[in-house]
């Protein structure tokens, strides 16, 4: 496929989560008029129950997710609200996606509605290898795998990553970074992540050489007990006294006007 078919590709998909969500925001607006609506009438008759299309996870799910994240009951229905909205766009665009192939089923947040939902949502500006890395290394719960996300670890990450305590956050910018998950993050991480993010000066004459330079600056502020490495409690050190070294190495945390903007819409379904 020529490139530009795929930017069209993938403009379209774009564009299809972006009406996802906006289909969500508009449902969650007519549920709540309904709702007053209903109220307002006073039903005589047993209120009927909202009419689900799609599988509904059981209200075990919900009640443990009151318990095991940071959101209340409202919170959870909205946001089951638009992970149904989310997965049938993205089971809508499959066939397109994959021309001369039986349409796989996506079942649960797939990598590329993930992506959009990061730009376009929680407006998550930053380098595609970050936003593979969040992806990879969002928790999916005992099911495990790199599969499309269901409910329960979507809802799980973005506790997390919309109301995470400091540990939180900062476990969670660690794991992005730690490219090869084995516990720290090493000089040659660094210089990919630093590479990545940084624009090309042109001009430069070897550009490696500012990126060698910058990693000993990140370095010397980062590892705390300087074995030249970068452990979770080194990184938890540094950013404790440094709290803009969090994202050090690439956004990967939604700003916290953004995660508010985003809570407060849920709750105006309320
Ligand atoms: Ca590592």
């Amino acid at each position: 496929m020529a490139d530009t078919d795929k930017q069209q590709l993938s403009m379209a998909a774009s564009a299809i989560a972006m009406r996802g969500v906006s289909l969500f925001l508009s449902a969650g607006r007519a549920a709540a008029e309904r709702r007053v609506a209903a109220t307002a009438t006073a039903p005589r008759s047993k209120q009927p129950k909202p009419v689900v299309p799609g599988s509904r996870p059981a209200q075990k799910i919900f009640d443990i997710l009151l318990k095991s994240t940071r959101f209340n009951k409202n919170e959870l229905e909205a946001l089951f609200t638009m992970y149904r909205k989310l997965v049938t766009a993205a089971q809508g665009i499959t066939p397109n996606t994959a021309i001369g192939q039986p349409p796989a089923k996506v079942d649960g947040i797939d990598q590329s509605t993930f992506r959009d939902v990061m730009h376009n949502t929680f407006d998550l500006v930053t380098e595609e290898a970050i936003l593979e890395r969040m992806w990879v290394t969002w928790e999916r719960g005992s099911g495990g795998g790199e599969g499309a996300l269901k409910f329960e670890a979507w809802v799980k990450g973005l506790s997390r990553l919309l109301r995470g305590t400091d540990d939180e956050r900062v476990a969670h910018c660690f794991a992005v970074y730690d490219l090869n998950n084995d516990g720290y993050i090493s000089k040659d991480e660094m210089f990919l992540l630093l590479k990545n993010s940084l624009l090309k000066q042109p001009g430069d004459e070897d550009p490696d050489e500012g990126v060698r330079e910058l990693v000993e600056l990140v370095l010397k502020k980062l590892d705390v007990d300087k074995d030249g490495r970068v452990s979770v409690k080194d990184y938890r050190d540094a950013v404790d006294q440094e709290p803009l070294l969090l994202e050090a190495f690439g956004q990967c945390l939604p700003s916290r006007r953004q995660a508010s903007a985003f809570l407060k819409t849920l709750n105006s379904k309320a």
